[in-house]
């Protein structure tokens, strides 16, 4: 039997409370993946399968043998050529679902750019690793009204909820403060099985093509949660009372989180790794970079990035001015060492 065009979708359309409408209004929509992780990978990766219309894919990382474990949009080749993940999301994708219009933006995520990154945008999936990333990322929603999706993963177990603003919880209404540091597990402490990501995600993508597919807003935030080590599923659900709530975000719509300085150093989760903040006021000369570095050690440059390295560290500098150091956590150390190598 001959391909015919409309059969990329049949098996979602046949699903009854999805159906031809739900697949056109999936067509039409435009999607923020905040994060391209274990869950944004995954996520990004189901949205152009089911034919999400546009895919903003927003990352501030590389490709890393550590990543292949759970991440399955990557592979070898992309941690060989050192390759952004969005960009080598928004690559994979291209060859999967050339009916996607894909955006990937290797950026970190901040007060400054987080506006602009939401513009246009319909619904976002949570692909962030920490608390602060995700308290920002819920200003801005509340501010803007666009709803996003919750995911969480750790150890063997993943959660998901849709949030929308001024119909269910914001994520401030469910968890007032960040918690202090050192008081909750992180996948530096408990690390990650893969299909706990992939179930998160999973979860994150059912609750996202529902809403974009039906359009119906709920009236409380359902949290559902899972553990694929013992087996484990559960749903939660919370109604939304903004009359007895006192959320600082959501009811007296005070954004603190979009007002914060951005640290110019931050640890990255589970890596080892401190990122410093642009130093500079343009785009990096790599190849007068790469020739300079080259002799001390050894030096990988492409589009996006250049990469040095040597016995002991492995810094990444990007077109944005921000640079990765591997192989140490102190901050100090970190900024020394980006201005000791790439002079800034
Ligand atoms: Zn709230």
């Amino acid at each position: 039997m001959p391909w015919k065009p409309d059969d990329r979708y049949s098996r979602q359309v046949l699903f009854r409370p999805f159906g031809e409408a739900g697949q056109a209004r999936i067509r039409a929509a435009r999607v923020l993946v905040a994060g391209c992780g274990g869950l944004g990978a995954e996520s990004a990766s189901l949205l152009a399968r089911a034919g999400v219309g546009f895919l903003r894919i927003a990352d501030r990382d590389v490709v890393e043998l550590s990543n292949l474990q759970r991440q399955a949009l990557f592979e070898e080749a992309d941690v060989r050529e050192g390759l952004p993940k969005a960009v080598a999301a928004a690559r994979r994708l291209a060859r999967v679902n050339a009916d996607v219009e894909l955006e990937p933006v290797v950026v970190d995520m901040g007060p400054r750019n987080i506006r602009e990154l939401l513009d246009g945008i319909d619904l976002v999936l949570d692909g962030f690793d920490s608390f602060e990333a995700r308290f920002l990322l819920n200003d801005a929603c509340v501010e803007k009204g666009t709803p996003w999706v919750y995911g969480a993963c750790i150890g063997s177990t993943g959660l998901a909820a849709l949030l929308v603003p001024g119909h269910t919880p914001c994520l401030r209404c469910l968890m007032p403060e960040i918690p202090e540091p050192g008081t909750s597990p992180t996948c530096d402490t408990a690390g990650i099985l893969g299909p706990a990501a992939h179930l998160a995600a999973s979860m994150q993508v059912g609750r996202a093509l529902r809403w974009l597919a039906t359009r119906e807003t709920p009236s409380e935030a359902e949290v559902v949660y899972a553990d694929v080590w013992e087996g484990r599923f559960s749903r939660v659900a919370l109604p939304y009372r903004p009359d007895e709530s006192r959320c600082s975000c959501c009811v007296e719509r005070r954004f603190d989180f979009l007002s914060v300085e951005t640290p110019q150093t931050a640890a990255l989760c589970g890596r080892d790794s401190v990122q410093v903040r642009p130093l500079l006021p343009s785009r990096p000369d790599f190849a007068a970079l790469a020739e300079r570095l080259r002799p001390l050690g050894t030096v990988l440059a492409n589009e996006h990035l250049l990469r040095f390295r040597t016995e002991e560290v492995e810094l990444t500098l990007f077109s944005d001015g921000r640079a990765i150091v591997k192989g140490t956590t102190d901050p100090a150390k970190a900024r020394s060492l980006v201005a000791r190598t790439f002079g800034v």
